[in-house]
């Protein structure tokens, strides 16, 4: 048997963001979205056809944490009244009633949910319509529905509690998920249910802050009872984990009355572990293969070994092959792409692709190689082809970047911090409070219309660089109008700070059409790394070059580090992660060699996504912080004492991790403050942080220009946390998502507040 946790539901040509979008602009009727989605649904079964189940319920307007809440009657206090979509985008999106709810991260990928909020002064209610309406419309189309449902304790544990006591919140809205079960057993006579519990990967009890916090939930007697009376309720429960492994759980989950439990081969390799204890049992494995968070073709003769060892303990009747995890988070299908090299393609495979993947799988590992169809048969030749192609190719394997990475011995600055600041301060001349933003300028439509036109080649290469030009002109003639300290050209000439220079840089690929859903209607089309990384040439010289020669004024160069390009791509999984960022830290590092040979003086190497990468058991840390950070220490060491170096960080919650980037050795650093207070950067003093840091004054995700007295304000607070000598003044992260009517006031106001700052001083 076979079967997946999940599917994309944005399209094949992201129908659904456009439906969407389009609803939310008032150019579409409730009924015309309503009918796009249903036609998506239908499409996707279709696709999953042959599988033993197709999914239910794994479609969402939004998102299925949010989904799941508001079916529960779980929406803050603020949206009561509002009703059906209406309620429903308000807590996404925010409405006239009050702001949307959080989004946050799922787990460890890019996908992003909206955070249910819990009170206790809120009653829950279950409503099944939405599963129901979905469940009939699959059976309508003669396909086998299994229900995708995320677990109580994942919904528990991801939403935050507004206010009381977490076990009375969990006693109420358990009541309402068990009646919302009841509800779903009606639906048939055995309904298939899969439910979601990501969150027991974390382990049970131990580090987590969730579980330590909430350890009267997440008990040993308290899921055993929850599953057990789940399980007899009349329908199928499989209990399934993904990203990691789950033993501490998988023990008790196997003591309840479920009927089967999911597990990832991958992510979680040490599931194997759990292997005897399952075959003890009397459950059925959903044996997670093939990978659900990767675009690689499924070597599909080790997949087979894989099966058959775990055959070898776990009677092959109670296997039902699987994905690692949903399907969400790879493209739709490769059908429409026509520009990536057709070798490379050939090792490529999206969500249509895996499920081929797994019909054939499923053929080989049933009837053995020599009973299965003739097709599967000739897939599997021409997967090991493919396999052994991708093995052994020099587009993978570049003698040159092999040689530099094992010969370098450049890692870390050679000069200390202590004496490289006082460099820098007599050579830079900047004041204390120095004023800088973090790169961007705003993206104007004009401005994304000229790399569009250029891109399609309906603009010569002179007219778009003479408009490129011509922005970074006016950028630097504003910053100077205004007395900012440190100046940037402004970002205009990149799409995106990974794209950007994964299409300058040899071993990376772009789709056309691989969109991921990262929240909402919102979609990324993240580069794909499947060979050895090299820089053939300087990739933004020319450009901060030109900024500096038309000012007096210090230039910043902009770069992505090397941690944040890995970790917003797709990797090649034939070599580690820690191994492909060193290939791209050496990359930058040439980058900022050029830079500074070419008089860039300060040089910032934006890391946005190195928390990101941080793994979800305590036990994987170290591992992680050692590798990415010697990646970032790579790619700045060629940088001299008289360099500095600046990073910048989409966070403020740096306490966990404060050691790991003052290791980084970044002279200065900026970051995000201004949403949560200055209580997290205390933890700067408590530590004794040496080197500059400039915490963010502003909020710039948010149209609201900050008066003068605000910041003012601010800077103080930030003066009793930190001495002068060590504080930059800067917005919270880059301006690329702001109009020039905001940006304008706003950093002018800045600038005003430090003045009167440092009258103050
Ligand atoms: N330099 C980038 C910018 O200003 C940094 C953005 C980020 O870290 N998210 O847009
Ligand atoms: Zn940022």
């Amino acid at each position: 048997m076979s079967s997946i946790i999940g599917f994309p539901r944005i399209g094949q040509n992201r129908e659904l963001k456009k439906a969407l979008e389009s609803f939310w602009a008032g150019k579409c009727s409730q009924s015309e979205l309503e009918s796009v989605a249903k036609d998506l649904r239908a499409k996707h079964w279709e696709a999953q056809k042959h599988l033993d189940f197709v999914c239910v319920n794994d479609f969402s307007y939004y998102d299925n944490v949010l989904d799941l809440a508001y079916a529960l009657g779980a929406k803050p206090a603020r949206f009561r009244e509002l009703s059906g979509l209406e309620g429903y985008f308000a807590m996404a999106r925010g409405h006239t009633k009050g702001v949307a709810c959080e989004m946050t991260k799922w787990f460890n990928t890019n996908y992003h949910y909206v955070v249910p909020e819990l009170s206790e002064n809120d009653s829950y209610v279950a409503n099944v319509d939405s599963i129901r309406a979905q469940y009939n419309e699959a059976k309508a189309l003669g396909f086998k529905p299994k229900i995708s449902l995320i677990g109580l304790f994942t919904l528990f544990g991801l939403s935050k509690i507004v206010s009381g006591e977490p076990q009375a919140i969990f006693s109420k809205l358990k009541s309402a998920y068990l009646d919302l079960i009841d509800e779903i057993a009606k639906l048939d006579s055995e309904v298939v249910v899969e439910f979601s519990e990501p969150i027991f990967v974390r382990g049970f009890g131990g580090e987590n802050a969730v579980f330590k916090e909430l350890s009267c939930v997440y008990e040993r007697d308290v899921i055993t009872c929850i599953y057990d009376s789940i399980a007899k309720k009349g329908i199928k429960a499989i209990v399934t984990t993904f990203f990691e492994h789950s033993n501490e759980l998988t023990e008790i989950l196997l003591n309840t009355g479920i009927y089967g439990i999911g597990l990832d081969f991958l992510a979680g390799s040490k599931n194997t572990q759990a292997l005897e204890l399952i075959a003890k049992s009397d459950k059925v494995l959903f044996a997670g293969l093939i990978d659900g968070r990767n675009i690689w073709v499924a070597d599909l003769d080790s997949k087979l070994k894989t099966l058959e060892s775990i055959a070898a303990i776990v009677p092959k009747n109670r296997i039902v092959l699987s994905t690692s995890c949903s399907l969400l988070h790879v493209p739709f299908g490769k059908d429409d792409e026509s520009k990536i090299d057709s070798q490379i393609l050939s090792w490529i495979s999206f969500a249509k692709e895996k499920l081929e993947e797994l019909r054939v799988l499923e053929d080989l590992f049933q009837n053995g190689v020599s009973g299965a169809s003739g097709a599967s048969k000739e897939f599997l030749e021409s997967n090991k082809a493919i396999n052994a192609a991708r093995r052994t190719s020099e587009k993978t394997n570049n003698k040159a970047v092999r040689e530099r990475v094992s010969a370098n011995t450049l890692k870390v600055r050679d000069v200390a911090f202590k004496e490289r600041i006082k460099i820098q301060r007599r050579e830079l001349g900047y004041p204390d409070l120095a004023t800088t933003t973090i790169g961007s300028f705003p993206q104007t439509p004009e401005l994304r219309a000229l790399r569009l036109g250029f891109k399609k080649g309906e603009i010569t290469k002179e007219s778009y660089e003479n408009g490129i030009k011509e922005y970074i002109k006016d950028c630097v003639a504003f910053q100077e109008e205004i007395g900012l300290d440190i100046l940037v050209h402004g970002e205009p000439e990149r799409n995106d700070m990974v794209e950007y220079f994964g299409e300058q840089l040899e071993g990376f690929v772009f789709s056309q059409n691989g969109w991921v859903q990262s929240y909402g209607s919102r979609c990324v089309k993240p580069p794909i790394i499947f060979g050895d990384v090299a820089r053939p040439r300087a990739m933004t010289l020319e450009w901060i070059q030109y900024a500096q020669s038309l000012t007096s004024k210090v230039m910043k160069g902009m770069l992505t580090g090397p941690v944040t390009i890995l970790n917003w791509s797709f990797v090649r999984d034939d070599l580690s992660r820690a191994q492909v960022c060193e290939q791209i830290a050496l990359a930058i590092a040439d980058e900022i060699d050029d830079l500074q040979n070419g008089g860039v003086r300060i040089i910032q190497v934006d890391e946005a996504a190195f928390k990101e990468g941080y793994p979800l058991r305590a036990e994987n840390i170290k591992e992680y912080e050692q590798w990415a950070l010697e990646c970032f220490k790579i790619s700045t060491a060629v940088a001299r004492a008289n360099t500095q170096i600046h990073t910048h960080m989409c966070y403020s919650e740096f306490n966990d991790i404060i050691k790991t980037i003052e290791a980084m050795d970044a002279d200065v650093i900026s970051i995000e403050t201004a949403r949560s207070g200055n209580e997290l950067l205390k933890v700067f003093k408590q530590v004794g942080y040496t080197h500059e840091v400039g915490p963010g004054v502003y909020d710039i995700h948010s149209p609201r220009i900050p008066s003068v007295e605000e910041i003012i304000t601010q800077i103080r607070a930030l003066l009793e946390v930190l001495p002068k000598e060590q504080l930059w003044i800067n917005p919270d992260c880059g301006l690329k998502t702001r109009k020039w009517e905001e940006v304008k006031p706003s950093l002018k106001n800045m600038v005003e507040a430090v003045k009167a700052v440092r009258g103050e001083l």
